[in-house]
Order: C-alpha cells, then sequence, then structure tokens
C-alpha cells in the first residue's frame, strides 16, 4: 500500500520526541528535518514540502498549544491538521446537474485507469447516491478502448453508449441525448487518452467540453508515476480546466507523494481514489482520513480528539484544587477511572496520556480486570467512606470485601494503591500542577 515508507519514518521521528517531557526549538527543528527529509523521499513535491514544513514549525513552536496534550502530541495533531488542508480539508463531491443528466467528463492519459474508473465511478454512483449512470465510449482510436467499456460496464450492469468509430464530439452529444431519452441521469464520457500531453488530444476535449458543458471535468491519474502525475494534473488543467482528480492505484507501492502533492499544485482536489483492480475499488477522497492514515496513528489520532472534547476546565480547575488542598478522595479516584474507560482500550491508551496518570498507568501493566475489581470495591462503600477512607477499620473493610464478592486484603490493596497516589499527586501539587492529572482528566 502507498505510503508504507512515509508513515514508518514519520513514526520514527514522532516516537523519537514522545520520550521527552517538554519540546525545546531545537528538539522540534531536528524533527522537522526529518519530516522533511521523509516527505521528499515519498516523492512529494519540494515547494509543497518546504511550505509544509515552515508552517508545522511555526505553529509548533508558537503559542498554538493546548494544555491537554502532551508535546510529541501536540506535534502530530499539528502535522495531521496541516497534512489534512494540504489535501483540501473537506472531501469534495461531483457538482450535480439541476436539470437534465449530470455530465462527467474522464480524461488522463492513456493507462492512468480512465475507462476502469469511469466503470467504478459510475458503479459508486449508483451504489452511494442512487443514480443510474451511462457510460459512453468516446475514445475512438484505441481499438480495444470501446471493447474494454462495455466488459466493465457489462461486469457492473450499467449501460455503455457507443457508436463505433466516429467523431467522439458528436458521441458525446449523442450519448446525452440517449441518457435523457432513457432515464440515465448521469453520464459519463469515456475520452481518448494519448501517451503524453499533446496539442491534438487537448483540441479535441476542448471541443468536447464545449458542445457538451460537463458538470464536472475529472482527471484520472495514476498515483504510481508520483511527480508526473503532478505534471499531467497541472498540463490538462492549464489546456482544458479540471474540477478534480482521480486518482488510481494508489493499492500499490506508490509513494505517495502524488496525494499530497496534487491539491497544493494545482489547486484542485483529488476527489476520488483507485484502490485496487476489482470494480467496486473506488472511494471517496477525504484528506483527513487520508492523513490519519498516512500517520498510521489512527488511535493516537482519536484519543487527542477524545482528550480535546473530555478537556473540562472547569472541572479541571476543581480536581486540582482538590489535589492541591490533599482533598482527593477514593470517589475523584473511581471518577477517573470511569472517565479512562470511556476513552477506549486503556492499555493502549496509557501510553498516550499526558501527565501523572499516563506516567503511572505507563509503569504498570494494564489489568481491565483490576480496574474492574477497583471499581467494585469503590461502589461497595458508602458515599462517606469514599471521602473519609481513613475510618476504613476492619469491619467496614469486611462488609465492603463481602459487598463486591472479594477478599479483605483486596480492599487494602486497592487502599494502598490509593495512598501512593495521594502522595504522587501531593508530590506534584507541589510542583507544576498544571502538568499534573488535575489539569488533564476531568
Ligand atoms: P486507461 O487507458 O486510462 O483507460 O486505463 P485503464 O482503465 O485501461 O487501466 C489501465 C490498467 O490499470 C488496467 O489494467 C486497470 O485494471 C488498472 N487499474 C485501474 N485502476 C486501478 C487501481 O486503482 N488499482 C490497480 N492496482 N490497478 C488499476
Amino acid at each position: 500500500m502507498a505510503f508504507e515508507g512515509l508513515s514508518e519514518k514519520l513514526n520514527a521521528t514522532f516516537k523519537r520526541l514522545r520520550g521527552k517531557g517538554r519540546l525545546t526549538e531545537n528538539d522540534v527543528k531536528e524533527a522537522m528535518r526529518e519530516v522533511r527529509l521523509a516527505l521528499l523521499e515519498a516523492d512529494v513535491s519540494f515547494k509543497v514540502v518546504k511550505e509544509f514544513v515552515s508552517h508545522v514549525t511555526e505553529r509548533a513552536t508558537g503559542a498554538d498549544v493546548l494544555d491537554s496534550l502532551t508535546p510529541a502530541q501536540q506535534v502530530i495533531k499539528i502535522v495531521n491538521e496541516e497534512m489534512t488542508a494540504l489535501m483540501g480539508s473537506t472531501n469534495s463531491k461531483i457538482s450535480m446537474a439541476n436539470s437534465g443528466p449530470t455530465v462527467v467528463m474522464m480524461v488522463g492519459l492513456q493507462g492512468a485507469g480512465k475507462t476502469t474508473n469511469g466503470a467504478k465511478l459510475a458503479g459508486l454512483m449508483r451504489r452511494q447516491f442512487g443514480k443510474r449512470p451511462l457510460l459512453a465510449a468516446c475514445d475512438v482510436y484505441r481499438p480495444a478502448a470501446i471493447e474494454q467499456l462495455k466488459v466493465v460496464g457489462g461486469q457492473l450492469d450499467i449501460p455503455v453508449f457507443e457508436l463505433g468509430q466516429g467523431d467522439p464530439v458528436n458521441i458525446a452529444e449523442e450519448a446525452i441525448r440517449h441518457a435523457r431519452d432513457h432515464g440515465n441521469d448521469m453520464v459519463l464520457l469515456d475520452t481518448a487518452g494519448r501517451l503524453h500531453v499533446d496539442a491534438e488530444l487537448m483540441d479535441e476535449l476542448k471541443r468536447m467540453k464545449a458542445a457538451v458543458h460537463p458538470n464536472e471535468i475529472l482527471l484520472v491519474v495514476d498515483a504510481m508515476t508520483g511527480q508526473d502525475a503532478v505534471n499531467a494534473a497541472s498540463a490538462f488543467d492549464e489546456a482544458l480546466g479540471i474540477d478534480g482528480v482521480v486518482l488510481t492505484k494508489l493499492d500499490g507501492d506508490a509513494r505517495g507523494g502524488a496525494a499530497l502533492s496534487i491539491r497544493a499544485t494545482t489547486g484542485k482536489p483529488i476527489k476520488f481514489v483507485g484502490t485496487g483492480e476489482k470494480l467496486d475499488m473506488i472511494e471517496l477522497f477525504h484528506p483527513d482520513r487520508m492523513a490519519s492514515r498516512i500517520l498510521g496513528m489512527g488511535d493516537m489520532l482519536s484519543f487527542i480528539e477524545k482528550a480535546e472534547q473530555n478537556y473540562d476546565e472547569k472541572q479541571a480547575k476543581k480536581l486540582e484544587e482538590k489535589l492541591r488542598k490533599n482533598r482527593f478522595t477514593l470517589q475523584d479516584y473511581y471518577d477517573q477511572l470511569l472517565q479512562l474507560r470511556g476513552m477506549g482500550d486503556l492499555s493502549q491508551l496509557a501510553g498516550m496520556m499526558p501527565g501523572a496518570m499516563g506516567k503511572q498507568l505507563q509503569g504498570a501493566t494494564i489489568d481491565e480486570k483490576a480496574l474492574s475489581r477497583t471499581e467494585a470495591i469503590i461502589l461497595s462503600m458508602t458515599p462517606l467512606e469514599r471521602e473519609n477512607p481513613q475510618i476504613l477499620g476492619a469491619s467496614r473493610k469486611k462488609r465492603i470485601a463481602a459487598g463486591c464478592g472479594l477478599q479483605v486484603v483486596d480492599v487494602n490493596r486497592l487502599l494502598k494503591q490509593f495512598d501512593m497516589m495521594q502522595q504522587l499527586t501531593r508530590q506534584l501539587s507541589h510542583g507544576r500542577m498544571g502538568g499534573g492529572m488535575g489539569g488533564k482528566m476531568r
């Protein structure tokens, strides 16, 4: 799959940052040098890399930081956001006709995947948007092109319009008429390709554009060709004007640079990606999902999102106050556990957690069963006991153990843990409060 090398390199960089408590300007610079190299090796264009790195550096060293994340997470968050922005922020749809069939011109160089992806797109439009598409064979030069379109259309059970080797512009017009008469609300025009961009091809495409006024001109480019795909996009856009790009063969071992450069270089969005030879292997392009796929850290990114969502300043202040006054109770401990559970798989999360709680959990292996026991014990206590664990004498402990089906030793173990935790938070409360768990968790 594309992006493997890039993902690996970026991950190694982030891993090195993760060990650090606080990032110096030099740390950021060093990391950005690595990011820059990784992107260049992935075949992202030089100018795009330069701008990207400068944006990220500016933000990572600037005031744009959140208290609820560790420094390394901040950098990952920024890289993720900038990468998403680079590819276009939101996914772009096909603009549909207000009346009559929506006309989509599929253009591109030979072998890019125009014919197959035209058919795939027709299938997707029918599947996801309930369209009734018609495929039109306007490539009259390559002998097998018409036959190929009929084969893939047939496999998907999508009608194909053809007039043999006639004039492509005329065929396009006739196809649209046919669609109107036969209840097809979308026409995909499979146009001719060449090995290189040439004037003759462009003239024909321009004539077709002028004649049929397509709602959308989609350029199909092959991700495996890297910078050539970006150059083709620029050339087609300048000569013909395109609305978006279908990036094919992303399943191959392409280095992925095209996906990251096309939008920044041409200003035109990638709208669809081809992810395999099978006819259902096409997807709407979502820049945000692609960015997290490239960063290979969906879990981390969703943690960052959750941490941002869950970061409740008022609650954090209250907890901080409690810690300062040494009033952190078993009830608070319980609330923290619940909060943690709400965030998903604990053992995965521990390493990502900022602050004292994260460190504490990181050292220990997370045992879900032990956590359930802890919860059960705290739930067996009365509110008074939760607030004042010092009143827990032998008989109360016995009652609590019986209440949750455990032993007194289990209750004692929890109390000892809690005691250690209090000591730890006490130490923190004399240090930098914002870095303690009070600043991090609700
Ligand atoms: P055209 O000349 O632009 O019409 O290109 P074709 O549609 O004939 O495709 C050229 C080759 O690329 C065919 O063998 C397709 O099966 C293959 N192809 C198209 N899209 C993809 C894709 O997303 N992944 C892979 N692996 N192969 C693809």
